[in-house]
């Protein structure tokens, strides 16, 4: 598989992962002539996707799916839950492609993908997909995780991992009102630099070895910070960045192609 992230945090997210029998777009939370142009950036035309697969309804992750879908004749494909709060939302996307899933895992031809709830302040999903015994997981706008997130995840070689806000940063920051604030760091909200490190540190023990972090906040904290942070805290526990995992930071340029 190959993968990259074309965008990410909350100006918008959208992810790109093939493998040799499907391309598929993971959320498309830009405009569909923004997402057109970042996938010619790696030699991929529109038409050539399968599948847009959505993780929930948030318009930093669901901006372009409509028109792009209606454009290309792509199907999108998201939980019925998701449906539930997305079927207003997309007025030109016909009937035949309006796709839902509703057990935890599925096939997309040679990829195995299994879809994770995570506790968000609407339904949402983690996708962890395996191919050839490569596994790699996405997982951003998680409240907090549990057990069952991380043991869908565990194994992953490559994990995409939600790093939103410094705590300080969001503490004492004068942008957002204080309710803002309770919704992001809430249990239903985001994961702060500190929650990620804690499950890196918690992935690595179990044979991670990359780590992107993701859908950091343009108000709340910085790729350098969130690197740093998170670099320092693993570091308290004997994790060396470099070492024993590689952590790279998604921004809202496409990143780095990882081939597994
Ligand atoms: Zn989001
Ligand atoms: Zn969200």
């Amino acid at each position: 598989m190959r993968v990259i992230s074309l965008s990410s945090g909350s100006e918008g997210n959208m992810f790109y992962l093939e493998s040799e029998k499907v391309k598929v777009l993971i959320d498309i939370g830009l405009s569909c002539n923004e997402a057109v142009r970042r996938l010619g950036l790696i030699g991929v035309k529109p038409n050539e996707i399968d599948v847009i697969l959505v993780t929930h309804e948030h318009n930093d992750h669901t901006k372009g799916v409509d028109a792009f879908s209606y454009k290309f004749d792509i199907p999108v494909f998201a939980h019925r839950d998701v449906w539930e709060n997305m079927n207003i939302k997309l007025k030109k996307t016909p009937s035949k492609n309006r796709r839902f899933y509703e057990t935890d895992g599925f096939r997309l031809r040679d990829v195995q993908v299994k879809a994770v709830p995570l506790p968000h302040d609407v339904p949402c999903f983690g996708y962890i997909f395996e191919n050839n015994g490569s596994k790699i997981s996405i997982l951003t706008d998680i409240g907090h995780t549990n057990e069952r997130i991380l043991d869908s995840v565990r194994g992953s070689q490559l994990v995409y991992l939600e790093a939103n806000y410094d705590r300080d940063m969001l503490t004492a920051g004068t942008k957002y009102p204080p309710a803002l604030k309770r919704r992001i760091s809430g249990g239903r909200g985001h994961i702060s630099n500190d929650e990620a490190a804690m499950v890196i540190r918690s992935l690595v023990m179990t044979g991670t070895r990359q780590i992107v972090l993701a859908h950091l906040s343009k108000e709340n904290n910085t790729p350098l910070l969130a690197y740093t942070y998170i670099s320092d805290r693993l570091k308290e526990f004997g994790i060396i960045e470099g070492t024993h995992v590689k952590i790279d930071v998604a921004t809202t340029e496409p990143g780095t192609m990882f081939r597994l």
